[in-house]
């Protein structure tokens, strides 16, 4: 067998897929997994679909030595522990020059620490989070810059959905925020779905007509797409649609909760996506739930008439606002970190990027990287001069739905904390004035004036 062009250690759901995809696009592969009855499923599957050229390999030495030098293996492992180990099981066998890529979704302070290590024992280390784009050493992003501009995802006029990042953990850093916008995503998508079957009494067969329907316009994106498509599939184990027999319980893998640290960490507020995460966390107390509404049992019905026609234009416009202050809360992340650590990344080249192949594209994508081409030190997507327009287009419409939600006793956190993220931003002045006069009061915090420059402090107790 001659050698393979680049070799991938973990076959699991996504090792399996990239390799084989790897494949398909005529690179010749090498595959190695811990546990080898993997390693011969994604042969058996590589002959399946079309002879491609994937080699399987049960030991690492031999694995390793079938590939090209310098050598690259990209890993798709449980992120943690398992790298490491991996890391060690691959690295006994390569030789200096040769390159290790992560693709996992790594917390990117590990990929700094392997990455330094690896360089002291003369190898390449590459963080790449698979679903948007590249980090690491530009080296090590060279050696595999042809392979992933053909196995990445590609949009006309906007080019393949792969990019180098930048340098250090840059990459996993934006996989981790790309994530933690999904979920707000998801939020959202589910809230609009809850207010449109809770009050609006839609059906499973009219939410699919409605997503489908949404899906050509703004909100055309992968993750509407595939809800219309939920809601036409029966249930194959009984009665009725299988989306009502889903046990309403999401679970995580931790991205979502690295990227609301990482904004506390960064002092920038997203409270759309923190509300998809702590909206996680109460769908996880399934028993104590049902509990609770024993004890709150009652008719939370307003009984307010509602024009079907009308709750559906007012969710969509409702969805599409909350999603822009989503994105901008996620975008303001990225841009503290990349300040905090020199990063210089490209908010506009990260909307590119996203708008194929990975989990939150959309069309919506285009409008983010043209706001970010307009102005590249946009302090807040909600200001661009167009996003600034359409969130006024539809506040009337937004506030309604976040009303009518309220009224009806229906939780619509994500759009909730969207319009509230909006309502603080827009306001010249917030009540933050009383809170820092009690911090005065009890503290001796200071404060500053409205009137007169300076830091102030007043003896509150002894006046009042
Ligand atoms: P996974 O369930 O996260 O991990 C399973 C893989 O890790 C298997 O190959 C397993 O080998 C290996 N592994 C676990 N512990 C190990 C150890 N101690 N030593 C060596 N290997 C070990 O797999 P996945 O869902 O395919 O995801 C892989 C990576 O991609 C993760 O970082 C994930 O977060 C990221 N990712 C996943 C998705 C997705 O949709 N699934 C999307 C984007 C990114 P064995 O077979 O021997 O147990």
């Amino acid at each position: 067998m001659a050698l393979t062009r680049i070799g991938l250690a973990g076959l699991a759901v996504m090792g399996q897929n990239l390799a084989l995809n790897i494949a398909e696009k005529g690179f010749p592969i090498s595959v190695y997994n811990r546990t080898t009855s993997k390693v011969d499923e994604t042969v058996q599957r590589a002959k399946l679909e079309g002879n491609l050229p994937l080699y399987g390999f049960h030991d690492p030495a031999s694995f390793v030595n079938s590939i090209q030098k310098p050598r690259v293996v990209i890993m798709l492992v449980k992120a943690g522990a398992p790298v490491d180990q991996t890391i060690a099981t691959l690295a006994a066998h390569l030789e200096q020059g040769d390159c290790i890529v992560d693709g996992g979704n790594e917390w990117y302070e590990n990929t700094e620490r392997r990455e330094k290590a690896m360089e002291e024992r003369g190898l390449l280390y590459l963080g790449m989070g698979v679903s948007g784009g590249e980090e690491g050493s530009l080296e090590a992003y060279q050696y595999i810059e042809d392979i992933l501009l053909k196995v990445s995802a590609q949009v006309p006029d906007s080019g393949p959905c792969v990019t180098y990042i930048g340098k250090g953990g840059s990459g996993n850093f934006v996989k981790m925020v790309h994530n933690g916008i999904e979920y707000g995503d998801m939020q959202l998508i589910a809230e609009a779905y809850d207010v449109l079957k809770s009050v609006g009494k839609l059906t499973n067969g009219e939410l699919q007509q409605v997503f489908a329907e949404w899906n050509k316009g703004e909100l055309l994106s992968f993750l509407v797409e595939i809800t219309a498509d939920i809601f036409s599939i029966k249930d194959d184990q009984g009665e009725g649609y299988l989306v009502d027999k889903v046990l309403d319980k999401t679970g995580m893998k931790g991205t979502g909760k690295w990227t609301v640290q990482q904004a506390a960490e960064l002092s920038v507020a997203a409270p759309t996506i923190e509300a998809s995460l702590d909206s996680r966390f109460l769908s996880g107390l399934k028993d104590e739930r049902v509990a609770a509404s024993k004890i709150f049992q009652g008719d939370y019905s307003s009984g307010e008439t509602v024009d079907k026609a009308q709750l559906i234009e007012d969710v969509r416009k409702a969805l599409y606002a909350s999603k822009i202050c989503s994105y901008a809360q996620g975008m303001n992340i990225i841009k503290a970190k990349s300040t905090e650590k020199g990063w210089g990344l490209n908010l506009g080249e990260l909307a590119r990027i996203w708008k194929g192949g990975c989990i939150i594209r959309a069309s919506f994508l285009d409008r983010i990287k043209k706001a970010y081409d307009r102005n590249g030190e946009l302090a807040n997507l909600l200001i661009d001069p167009e996003f600034a327009q359409e969130i006024m287009d539809r506040q009337a419409a937004w506030r309604r739905v976040v009303c009518l939600a309220i009224n009806n006793g229906v939780s619509t956190p994500g759009m909730s904390a969207s319009l509230a993220y909006f309502d603080s931003y827009r306001r010249d002045r917030l009540p933050a004035n009383l809170v820092q006069a009690q911090r005065d009061y009890f503290g001796a915090h200071t404060y500053e004036r409205v009137d007169m420059p300076g830091s102030f402090h007043t003896e509150w107790y002894k006046i009042a």
